[in-house]
């Protein structure tokens, strides 16, 4: 259930409108008082254990194990795959900068791929175009041609909420023998054809931080069917501990494993996914019939997906609305509304400039026009019809024209 937050009553129009905050009305206090009551307060614990095989049951995978925040679980999902230094990783320019960061910390290099205008996502024809033929087989592996370097994985990030189109990345890839890892931090509740996102790669990862669909305040969970990767996943994540009495150790490992207090708090969040998602939708709906104005392109589910809407996003088209995104989020931000632009694409982030990159079209144009709106799951109804109207009001001042009111 949502409940609708206390809000002080003398001037409700003038509340700020969040761009995305968590929504805590289930079992959180519950279940992490029963931590505090029973002492299972650290990386082990019922909930722990509850959360995963619970994560496993949604994502629809054998195993998951729980991990300090996402972007631990897409490092032990590069080393799973057996990502080596030097070698090269597809992926998501854009996106969230985490993935990209995880393949430098394996010491690989990423390979950008641009997004497809349509849904925003990773450009299946460009992965295809790009080992098809910027890379020959060589030794029994793949190459980029002008590095030299073995390519060896692909991180289809879906972002927003979206699922990337899948299957020929998938077809490729096992030509190749390239490993799929599915950044699907954004897209839990989301589906590609009837599959829950992140089972449909070698490995796929979950982010639970502060405004993912579901938190646990920061945590994340690695999700694969392949039960020596999970025994290994957890191996790693426990600073690959060989022997509990003497710690004996034979390689390096890592302290990624998430606490019974947050696997709690994570336990009580994913009861409510659901109703997470519906109210996403809700929202999407809504503005997707309030906002059909010049200049402004809608965010879209393909036939193919079940998008779970994680964050609502539109573009604006400076030369038809009048204003550009920067311009808009200001105005709104003027009367108490956070939005917010797209990330930089990472291939001109000044953290991967040693990573070789050619102009990638669509993700810059969406950098420039894309701008996310308020969609919290608890967003109620009047707050979003007063951010339809601040945007149609915007619209209808700074446009050419008055907006036409159409449905
Ligand atoms: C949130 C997110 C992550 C991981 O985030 P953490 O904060 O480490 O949990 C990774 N990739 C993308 C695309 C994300 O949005």
């Amino acid at each position: 259930m949502i409940t609708e937050k206390s809000k002080p009553q003398a001037s409700p129009s003038l509340d700020p409108i969040p761009l995305s905050v968590p929504e805590i009305h289930g079992n959180e206090w519950r279940y992490i008082k029963e931590c505090l009551d029973t002492n299972w307060v650290s990386s082990v614990g019922p909930f722990v254990e509850r959360f995963e095989s619970e994560i496993a049951a949604r994502a629809g995978t054998r195993f998951a194990v729980a991990t300090v925040n996402g972007t631990a679980a897409l490092h032990v999902a590069l080393l799973l795959a057996g990502v080596k230094a030097e070698d090269e990783v597809l992926v998501s320019t854009l996106t969230f900068i985490a993935p990209v960061n995880a393949i430098r910390y394996v010491g690989a290099w990423p390979v950008f791929i641009d997004a497809e205008p349509e849904y925003w996502q990773m450009d299946p024809s460009k992965v295809v175009d790009f080992l098809e033929r910027g890379c020959r087989w060589h030794n029994g592996a793949l190459h980029n041609r002008q590095t030299g370097r073995r390519v060896s994985a692909v991180i289809p990030v879906h972002i927003l909420g979206h699922p990337v189109d899948l299957d020929p990345i998938l077809e490729i890839a096992r030509k190749y023998g390239l490993k799929v890892i599915e950044d699907s931090t954004e897209g839990l509740g989301a589906s590609y054809k009837d599959r829950p996102l992140g089972s449909i790669g070698d490995v796929g990862c979950f982010s639970f931080n502060g405004n993912k669909i579901i938190t646990t305040g920061g945590g994340g969970m690695l999700v694969t069917s392949n039960e020596e990767w999970a025994r290994k996943a957890k191996h790693l994540t426990t600073q690959a501990k060989n022997d509990p009495i003497e710690y004996v150790h034979s390689e390096i490992g890592y302290n990624y494993r998430l606490t019974n207090l947050l696997a709690a708090m994570g336990c009580a969040q994913l009861e409510q996914l659901e109703t997470f998602v519906t109210a996403k939708q809700r929202i999407a709906n809504r503005y997707a019939k309030g906002l059909r104005l010049p200049g402004i392109s809608l965010m879209r589910e393909a036939s193919w997906a079940s998008s779970s809407w994680w964050l609502y996003t539109v573009l604006v088209d400076n030369d038809v609305f009048g204003k550009d995104s920067r311009q808009l989020m200001r105005s709104l931000n003027s009367r108490k509304i956070q939005t917010r632009p797209l990330w930089q694409p990472i291939h001109l982030s000044g953290a991967h400039r040693d990573a070789s990159a050619t102009k990638m079209p669509i993700a810059e144009r969406l950098y420039q026009q894309a701008l996310s709106l308020p969609c919290s799951a608890g967003l109620r109804e009047e707050e979003q019809v007063r951010v339809i109207d601040e945007i149609r009001a915007i619209s209808a001042g700074a446009g050419p024209q008055e907006a036409p009111l159409c449905n």
